[in-house]
């Protein structure tokens, strides 16, 4: 094909020939380089979405699109029925940058909480006594993890779960951020591990207390539980730690990572153990023919040594820090609140005059700022971390300019 596609093509093919699971933005982008996206017709935006958090070292990051072409023209797949001499040094890579002594590799964030529910679940009849069928595994309301039948089933969102029964049992939602209620639920000596999103990204941003995700690991450590985190969004560098789970020196017993450790450019993801919870699974138990292919074992690399390499953790604390202080700046009753860490961030828009957290987003396309509503009322804003603190406070007045626009 080689006719030029107009954004209006690329709309109606997509509305014509796709499904109909998603509701984008009418923007069609065809062009993306650091923090920046250019559409079919040449203009350009700021990326305030990042992918969902995936592209955090920028939208074609030299290096790791080097790691990824080099590959691609000496060895894609093997699957896992052969060894091959990526995926190795990437294991090894992986582990010792996170600390744990071993890894799952997996492909997209939904495929890694799977594997978590599976392993924990096989932990806790093989190790921790569990009778058969009988784990639980306590969750949150309002959690986001994926799009799979299990990982639907403890969602509490009807979008997400609605219609799709019947669910996978074996789940217990508790409120996020409480303390006390995951204290009573963990009275059930069937529970065998709690997972959680350090900051629930899809849900709107919502920030926990401080103090209850090391509240929380303490909890299910007394009850001989595992503390998973799902760190898919949360992780690699963009609530300005490595980690989100560092900012309250708690490590999880597995931690579940996806999107940002390829920087958004091939489906990696990962579940990483220390050796009594990772060696339950046995040959034949788990796999996928992509996970942890030579591609990806580079990309990965070369995403992750981006983040050491251009401190983008470091980045994204002090650029956060600004970024919250100048929106807090902006006089607009449709600001109901500001809230985030690092460069995860999201304003809950109070609508004014029929309009609403959507035709914001609208109004920051048509000044060249993209950003997506989720919930409704709340936009997020999650920049690639490479982003200047210059393009950052030019970036702040377009969303300013945005929102004065509704008056
Ligand atoms: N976990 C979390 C916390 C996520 O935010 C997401 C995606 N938004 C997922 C899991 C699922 O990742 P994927 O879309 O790659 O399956």
């Amino acid at each position: 094909m080689s006719e030029k596609i107009t954004s209006q093509m690329a709309i109606e093919m997509e509305d014509k020939y796709g499904a109909h699971n998603y509701h984008p933005l009418p923007v069609v982008l065809s062009k993306g380089e650091g923090v920046f996206l250019w559409d079919a017709e040449g203009k350009r935006y700021y990326d305030f979405l990042s992918a969902y958090s995936a592209v955090n070292q920028g939208h074609c990051h030299p290096k790791i699109i080097k790691a990824l072409v080099d590959q691609a023209k000496t060895l894609t797949l093997t699957s896992r029925a052969f060894y091959n001499d990526c995926l190795g040094p990437y294991e090894k890579y992986v582990t010792s940058y996170f600390g744990y002594d071993k890894v799952l590799p997996m492909n997209t964030g939904a495929e890694a909480v799977e594997t978590a529910i599976k392993i924990c679940r096989k932990w806790a009849y093989d190790v921790k006594g569990t009778p058969a069928n009988e784990a639980k595994i306590i969750v949150c309301g309002g959690n986001f993890h994926g799009r799979t039948i299990t990982i639907i089933s403890m969602s509490t969102d009807p979008d997400a779960r609605g219609g799709f029964g019947p669910y996978t049992p074996g789940f217990i939602v508790i409120p996020y951020n409480d303390i006390p209620a995951l204290e009573k639920a963990l009275q059930d000596p069937t529970v065998a591990g709690f997972l959680v999103e350090p900051i629930q990204g899809e849900a709107g941003v919502y920030v926990p207390e401080e103090g209850f995700l090391r509240k929380a690991y303490d909890l299910c450590k007394a009850k001989n539980v595992l503390f998973i985190a799902d760190e898919v969004q949360t992780g690699i560098a963009r609530t300005g730690k490595l980690l989100a789970c560092d900012h309250e020196g708690v490590r999880p017993d597995m931690l579940i990572l996806g999107k940002a450790i390829s920087g958004g450019v091939f489906p990696v993801s990962v579940v990483l153990a220390d050796d009594p919870i990772m060696m339950v699974i046995k040959p034949g138990q788990h796999g996928s023919t992509f996970g942890g292919n030579p591609i990806a074992a580079k990309v990965a690399i070369a995403a992750l040594e981006v983040i050491k390499e251009e401190k983008l953790a470091e980045r994204a604390e002090k650029l956060g820090k600004i970024f919250r202080d100048e929106l807090k700046k902006i006089k607009s009753d449709m600001i109901e609140l500001i809230r985030g860490k690092g460069l995860l961030n999201a304003i809950v828009i109070k609508p004014k005059n029929g309009k609403e957290a959507w035709d914001v987003c609208l109004k920051m396309a048509e000044l060249g700022l993209l950003a997506k509503p989720t919930h409704q009322h709340i936009i997020r804003f999650a920049p690639p971390l490479v982003i200047t603190e210059e393009q950052l406070y030019d970036a702040i007045e377009i969303i300013r300019k945005a929102i004065l626009s509704f008056g």
